[in-house]
């Protein structure tokens, strides 16, 4: 049967900061803050393997979709981008629900370590913690970048017209949480600027709590018109 022809194993498993599907951006580079470490798996874990790469400021990663795979794939689906309401088909769309559930992000290669096997240090990523990834392949702006393309119904970067702001607390909070994360301040306003809310939603939900996990914490906010303020970050 077609469908054994091809049986893939990771070559790495991802670990971001992203804990959880709610607020991962909904493409790679939004969040270059959103920093993430690529672990090769044995035997593709070795110096060689990854050798000319770091000539290259960017990848492209193939990965599974995961976290969503057993729910199987929908021939249309409803992207954020149109509102929630129009349907487009799923090869028109970066939906994750596909019949091979398989990502594609390209992502900044901001360093590579050799000292324990090889891992790969990648900026603004969209993927989820322990995504498998199937593939990694260098970037290659002469073929990869089409500055004449069409963006169909997503022509621009989606809009960030939300703006960050922190309660006393979580100022307090995010300072002590910054010595040991450098870019959190920076990873959270960046996500919450993309307002990661359900693209529908309706006005009663106005006045309530949002919460997204980054690392192993809980970011707490809520939305004062379009201010997003952060009131706590939780461990
Ligand atoms: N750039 C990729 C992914 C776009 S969809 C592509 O075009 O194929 C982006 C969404 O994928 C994110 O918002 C997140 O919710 C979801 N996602 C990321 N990693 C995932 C995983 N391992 N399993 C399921 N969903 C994942």
């Amino acid at each position: 049967m077609a469908d054994h022809l091809y049986t893939f194993e990771p070559v790495g498993v991802l670990h971001s900061p992203y804990r959880e599907k709610f607020g991962i951006p909904r493409q790679p580079g939004l969040v270059d803050a959103a920093e993430a470490r690529l672990q090769l798996l044995p035997p593709y874990n070795r110096e060689e393997a990854v050798r000319g790469l770091e000539g290259f400021s960017h990848v492209w990663l193939i990965f599974g979709f995961h976290a969503t795979a057993e729910q199987g794939w929908r021939p249309t689906v409803r992207p954020p981008r149109l509102g929630g309401n129009a349907r487009v088909g799923v090869f028109a769309s970066r939906s994750t629900f596909r019949p091979n559930p398989l990502g594609l992000s390209v992502v900044r290669l901001a360093g590579i370590d050799c000292s324990d096997g090889v891992s790969l240090t990648l900026a603004g990523v969209d993927l989820l913690d322990q995504t498998p990834i199937f593939d990694i392949k260098p970037y290659l702006p002469y073929a990869d970048a089409l500055p004449s393309a069409q963006g169909g119904f997503a022509p621009e970067n989606p809009d960030t017209a939300v703006s960050v702001s922190f309660s006393p607390q979580a100022e307090r909070q995010l300072s002590r949480l910054e010595a040991e994360r450098p870019r959190l301040r920076q990873l959270v306003c960046e996500l919450l600027a993309y307002d990661p809310r359900p693209a529908y939603r309706s006005d009663t939900d106005a006045s309530r709590d949002y919460g997204v996990k980054l690392y192993d914490l809980d970011v707490r906010w809520r939305m004062l018109g379009d201010v997003a303020e952060v009131t706590a970050l939780v461990l």
